[in-house]
């Protein structure tokens, strides 16, 4: 089913001169609970793995109360679905997994990026390790599980985040009410998404580097504890009654709670190389 963001008031770019250069694709991923299958891309579901290769688990130092324990899977994005995402040559499918086992920086649990040929797995693993969780608080490492979701990807535009965008550029944009407003309703999507901007009005933004080259890294996937309201929420869905399962799934489709305060989150990709390390970054 198709799901559609409900057109800006105004157009940004005509505006407001000059930021029309800045404007990025995005694909709002609209997840919602489902039974995705290895062949398909989706939040949370089983993954396209060989059965010979052993599964990932956390090697994180300060990982200590769960030392080893098997990694989770956040997403899998095939790139006939998903063009936007740069793959390393030969690749064609990535698999995101994290730990959701205790570290001393939430902020930056430590995940697990693989790009793969889908071709090349020939015996599929069919019961993938699970985190032992029993007797821990009940949804506290739970709520970085994800639900399994299918995927409805839509593309639209945004901006950069402010402290992305040149100094002089921000300086005029802030001077207009009207401006600011149209750029706080269309800059950043809340939600699961590919691509685009974070929104960092929460925590600082962090120095959005590639540990390994010093490139500038972009937002893989956003991750996020809800899909927002207002103009964000689909006109597909718009309705929804408050309080039922449907708007629940809605919602929070996931079940996850990013950052331990419905915040969100991003893995963050080297633009020079993918296969540099992905680092996820949150609020
Ligand atoms: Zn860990
Ligand atoms: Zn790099």
């Amino acid at each position: 089913m198709i799901r559609t963001t409900e057109a800006p008031s105004s157009d940004l770019a005509e505006a407001v001169a000059g930021i029309g250069r800045f404007a990025r694709p995005t694909v709002r991923l609209h997840p919602r609970p489902g039974a995705p299958t290895t062949a398909d891309s989706h939040i949370g579901g089983p993954l396209l793995w060989p059965a010979s290769e052993p599964w990932p688990r956390c090697a994180a130092p300060d990982c200590d109360q769960y030392e080893g324990i098997p990694m989770v899977v956040v997403a899998q994005l095939k790139a006939t679905d998903f063009p936007e995402i740069t793959f390393p040559a030969g690749a064609d499918l990535l698999q995101i997994l994290w730990c959701v086992g205790y570290h001393c920086c939430p902020r930056h649990a430590p995940c697990h990026v693989v790009w793969r040929r889908a071709a090349d797995v020939a015996s599929t693993l069919d019961d993938a390790p699970e985190p032992d969780l029993e007797g821990e608080l009940p949804g506290f490492y739970g709520s970085s599980i994800p639900r399994p979701c299918v995927l409805h990807p839509e593309r639209i535009i945004e901006y950069p985040w402010h402290e992305e965008l040149p100094g002089d550029l921000w300086a005029r944009l802030q001077a207009c009410d009207e401006s600011r407003d149209l750029y706080e309703e269309v800059a950043t999507a809340p939600g699961f998404k590919v691509g685009g901007s974070m929104d960092w009005s929460v925590g600082d933004m962090p120095a959005l580097e590639c540990v390994t080259c010093g490139t500038r890294t972009g937002l893989l996937l956003q991750v996020d504890s809800f899909e927002g309201d207002g103009r964000w929420c689909p006109l597909e869905d718009r309705h929804l009654v408050y309080g039922t399962p449907g708007y629940e799934e809605r919602i929070e489709p996931t079940g996850m709670d990013i950052g331990r305060g419905g915040s969100h989150g991003g893995f963050f990709v080297c633009s020079s190389d993918p296969r540099h390390p992905v680092l996820f970054h949150s609020q």
